[in-house]
């Protein structure tokens, strides 16, 4: 286990400034972020509705140009651009900070969603270094741990231990796909609010590249996240 002077839960307002001060003063500190990096602020609060505010405002002060003196023509508003406009802001905070903590002297940064194990341990997720050495068979994965969760994200590859009052240890692995014959193909289920929220995750980071591709903003991302989560789960073949 990795021991920390301080580990900060959530990259929200404060937890990234107080980063900076505890690793700047020359403290070992870890920040885990479960999901988007700046939390509400950046990627749904502050930042995108103000943003949608400033077109509004745009908007407004161009349809009553002509009370000024100033003629603009029509005014319309493109509602795809002033979305597109709030997400490569939004993304620009987004980046910018995760990229500002994976960078900063004294910090690790992990993804995932932390647990208290006592009143001073947190959970360290882990993973096998892809050396599988060892006599017993099955094999554990995870026996060589590296921390973070596995890169791949496999089913049953990303681990995390604890033990518990009596002494007795217990490992949890992360399942990212069900294995076949465990599920109804024709129901998509979750076993948890976490495994929901882990599943958009991963749906979220395969839409981004469809969205890359497309090179546009895709108002349908409902019905693509809806269609990739539920082939995921069923083993099928997941939308591109
Ligand atoms: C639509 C909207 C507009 C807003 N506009 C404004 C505004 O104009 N001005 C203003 O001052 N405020 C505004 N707010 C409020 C502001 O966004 C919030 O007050 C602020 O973001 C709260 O910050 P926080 O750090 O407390 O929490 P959050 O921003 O929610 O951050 C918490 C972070 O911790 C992470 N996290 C939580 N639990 C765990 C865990 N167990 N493991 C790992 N990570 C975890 C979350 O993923 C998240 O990233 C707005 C809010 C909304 C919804």
């Amino acid at each position: 286990m990795t021991a920390y002077d301080a580990i900060v839960i959530g990259t929200g307002q404060a937890g990234p400034y107080v980063t900076s001060r505890l690793a700047g003063a020359g403290m070992k500190v870890a920040v885990i972020e479960r999901n988007a990096f700046g939390g509400t602020c950046v990627n749904t609060g502050c930042i995108p509705t103000k943003t949608m505010v400033a077109s509004a405002y745009a908007a407004r002060v161009a349809a009553r140009a002509a009370e000024y003196g100033v003629d603009v023509g029509s005014v319309r508003v493109d509602m795809k651009r002033v979305m597109a406009r709030k997400d490569a802001v939004s993304k620009e905070s987004r980046t910018g900070l995760e990229d500002w903590l994976r960078n900063m002297e004294h910090c690790t940064v992990y993804q995932g969603h932390a647990r208290f194990e006592s009143a001073h341990e947190v959970s360290e997720v882990f993973h096998s270094d892809g050396v599988y050495a060892g006599t017993d068979e099955p094999y554990l994965f995870g026996r060589r741990r590296t921390g973070g969760p596995d890169p791949e994200r496999g089913s049953y590859r990303s681990f995390a231990s604890f033990r518990d009052p009596d002494g007795n240890g217990w490992l949890f692995q992360e399942v990212t796909t069900r294995l076949a014959g465990r599920i109804d193909s024709g129901a998509t289920t979750f076993a948890s609010a976490n495994d929901l929220a882990a599943a958009f995750r991963r749906a979220e980071a395969a839409h981004g590249k469809y969205e890359a591709r497309l090179g546009q903003r895709d108002a349908n991302w409902p019905e693509w996240y809806a269609a990739y989560m539920v082939a995921e789960q069923a083993g099928k073949e997941l939308p591109s």
